[in-house]
């Protein structure tokens, strides 16, 4: 941990109709973290993650990439700056392969990529060799190496959920959020994602997530952000927060269980 603040948000609001979505949402990620975003349905914590990666406009508020402000950039912009979010619903790119899915993620970021390109085509060769292992070590970890040749639409939503961590973990891009990324996973691949993200923080990317499994976020989160009706009103340490009323309150009870 460097003490660096990789993303910094200021008092974002929304409204829809008459609904406070996010309503004063203030926090920051420490660099190189891993940090939970928790909260109710409902809460605003899918709506907020738009804000930051652009999908949508504040009404107001600030968000800092490390130093740099992201309001009024698009999503493309904000992800070539190194910020990808994922969906709720994985989105993967359904006619393609599974290896095609994975290879994409690798060549995503790639800056130097562009400029290879000019030093003639033998050196762009054994950059795909060497992208070609990578994919595959990255499809067996994942155990996708059964289904690598079956387009990307076929599988069951917890393949779809692998397909789209082995691309992010081809592109380790410097920082990722996740919505809820253990949805229809089982434990055994709920546990890889976790491997996953812990593996993504030890290279030095900055992971947030949200997930409603709190034994997940209490095993692999360093922090944990609770958002309520729009607003951030805990973070700290997964331990500091089962002591705090409010967090219970909003939970009725749900930490107990942890
Ligand atoms: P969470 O992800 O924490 O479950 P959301 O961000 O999805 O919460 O939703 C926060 C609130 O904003 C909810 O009341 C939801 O119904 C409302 N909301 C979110 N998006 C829209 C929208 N596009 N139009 C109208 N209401 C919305
Ligand atoms: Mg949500």
């Amino acid at each position: 941990m460097s003490g660096e603040v990789a993303l910094d948000v200021r008092d974002l609001h929304i409204s829809f109709g008459g609904v406070k979505a996010v309503d004063g949402c203030s926090f920051e990620v420490p660099a190189a973290t891993a940090v939970g975003l928790i909260g109710p349905n409902g809460a605003g914590k899918s709506t907020a993650i738009d804000l930051i990666s652009g999908f949508q406009p504040p009404d107001a508020g600030q968000v800092h990439f490390h130093g740099t402000p992201l309001i009024g950039k698009s999503p493309h912009v904000i992800s070539q700056l190194g910020l990808v979010r994922t969906f709720q619903s994985p989105r993967e790119w359904g006619s393609l392969t599974v290896m095609d899915n994975v290879m994409l993620g690798l060549k995503a970021f790639d800056r130097e990529r562009a400029s290879l390109a000019l030093f003639g085509l033998g050196k762009v060769k054994k950059q795909e060799d060497r992208d070609r292992v990578r994919v595959r070590e990255l499809l067996d970890s994942f155990n996708l190496t059964a289904v690598k040749n079956l387009p990307a639409s076929r599988l069951s939503g917890g393949q779809k959920r692998l397909v789209e961590f082995a691309r992010i973990a081809a592109a380790a891009p410097r920082f990722v959020i996740l919505d809820e990324p253990m949805g229809g996973v089982n434990p055994v691949l709920g546990e890889r994602i976790g491997a996953a993200i812990k593996e993504l923080v030890a290279n030095g990317s900055t992971v947030m997530v949200v997930e409603h499994n709190l034994a997940f976020i209490d095993a692999v989160c360093d922090s944990v952000v609770v958002m309520a009706q729009g607003r951030v009103i805990a973070q700290g340490p997964y331990s500091s927060l089962r002591d705090n009323p409010e967090v219970v309150s909003a939970y009725l009870g749900e930490m107990d269980n942890v």
